[in-house]
């Protein structure tokens, strides 16, 4: 059992120490990582430890050390920057991409045409990005599975596009391309490596927030009632009610926002996240209540966390997850070890935790306002199945506990529920405005 806590500390902290990392690298400001790893290092394993009732030994920070060097773990090419220019679209690799590491077919569906570039062995640092054009209807770059970097091209005519690596550089024409411009600026991007401040500028070419596609997921509904609360109040509809001010304010902020149910229906966890990965989702928002187990606390515990997937199976994160997962035995076959793995990587993983640390952040500023005695519970990770699967940042809310005196009647208060909404959605833009 303590190996096992110790395993989870060690993930938790590797992931924030990912984050410092590629904050570096990305020229972000990585004080509130660094931050969250001093608050987040002492105090759990000061919680660990009165939690089991033993002394742990090992030092968080001698754990991590262990590790192997980032170096030995990605042989993978990692894509440092990509535009729009002249009529094609120039990415930037920090290794040599060869010809043959690269796929290429073209799917059409329903009037539209899509070519696509699978990069094999290669990886994204952000979760997916777009670019709108004139000549082409939309370009996707996002991170395929573990292993392969996907480049969509979308249009509504039929061209050939033309395909050209040189050394760390691959360029591909994008319709209405003229010869004229041939050359130059793929030789020229290759020649030196990108600045921090180029690299930023490439992050920062994405677009406006209407660009952004949330899809919110409210928990359990229909014959699975959810957790069953103060009063005999139910989760389900706690939640719901939640995501319906959360799709409104975010839609009043310009984005576009799809829930997974809109009315009291039961729909399987399997279900959810492809819902979200055919809705091309930037984000996946699962909305959750927290009920305590039986027993003499079962009035006291309160408070607001948000998990994003992981093996974790510290005890704490593996009892909320099991109350979460049990809504949904359909499809207990493609929870397989495979699928779980697959749905790991390593970016979507980092994607989410910096998605968690914003949204939990925002959550508890925007309570804090009206509320008093809300209690923050910090982000933490564990075994949700609901989140398997996700194509994009995906991270579950407990948005408190249904079971508390004080803090159940409030999740259906429509004040507390707006003031959860705006905080939820701050999250999301605080999350978009740091990661450009
Ligand atoms: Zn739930």
């Amino acid at each position: 059992m303590k190996a096992l806590l110790e395993r989870n500390k060690r993930v938790q902290i590797e992931a924030l120490k990912g984050l410092i990392k590629a904050s570096g690298v990305l020229g972000l400001d990585p004080a509130r990582y660094e931050n969250a790893l001093k608050a987040v290092t002492p105090r759990q394993t000061a919680k660990k430890v009165s939690e089991k009732g033993t002394k742990s030994s090992t030092k968080p920070s001698a754990s991590v050390e262990r590790r192997p060097p980032a170096s030995k773990v990605s042989k993978r090419a990692k894509l440092l920057k990509s535009k729009v220019e002249k009529g094609r679209l120039v990415l930037q690799f920090d290794r040599r991409v060869e010809r043959g590491s690269i796929k290429h077919f073209i799917l059409e569906r329903k009037g539209r045409i899509l070519y696509v570039f699978d990069f094999k062995n290669a990886a994204i640092p952000f979760s997916i990005k777009r670019y709108r054009g004139e000549s082409f209807k939309e370009i996707r770059i996002a991170q395929f599975d573990p292993k392969r970097v996907r480049v969509v091209i979308e249009t509504l005519k039929a061209y050939k596009p033309k395909l050209t690596t040189a050394d760390k550089t691959v360029t591909v024409t994008l319709p209405g391309y003229s010869k004229k411009v041939k050359g130059g600026g793929a030789k020229k991007a290759s020649s030196k490596s990108p600045s921090t401040a180029a690299v930023q500028a490439a992050y920062g070419a994405s677009f406006g927030k209407n660009s952004y596609t949330v899809v919110i997921d409210p928990g359990h509904g229909g014959k699975d009632a959810g957790a069953i609360g103060y009063k005999k109040r139910r989760e389900k509809d706690a939640v719901l009610a939640v995501a319906k001010r959360l799709k409104r304010v975010l839609e009043k902020r310009g984005f576009r926002v799809y829930l997974t149910r809109s009315r009291d229906v039961f729909v399987p966890l399997k279900k959810r996240t492809k819902f979200a990965n055919r809705k091309n989702a930037d984000f996946f928002i699962s909305i959750h209540a927290n009920a305590a187990p039986k027993g003499g606390s079962r009035y006291k515990s309160k408070g607001i966390e948000t998990y994003f997937l992981s093996w974790s199976r510290s005890g704490r994160a593996k009892r909320v997850a099991e109350l979460e997962n049990r809504a949904d035995f359909s499809n207990k076959n493609f929870y397989t070890k495979n699928t779980y793995l697959n749905s790991l990587n390593r970016e979507k993983i980092i994607e989410s935790n910096k998605l968690a640390i914003d949204l939990q952040r925002q959550i508890l500023a925007s309570l804090k306002k009206k509320y008093r005695g809300v209690v923050e519970n910090g982000v933490r990770d564990g075994p949700f199945w609901v989140l398997v699967g996700a194509q994009m940042p995906a991270v579950l809310i407990e948005i408190g506990y249904i079971t508390h005196p004080t803090e159940g009647p409030r999740l259906f208060n429509p004040n507390y529920q707006n003031l959860l909404a705006e905080g939820i959605a701050n999250g999301i833009e605080s999350y978009i405005y740091h990661s450009r």
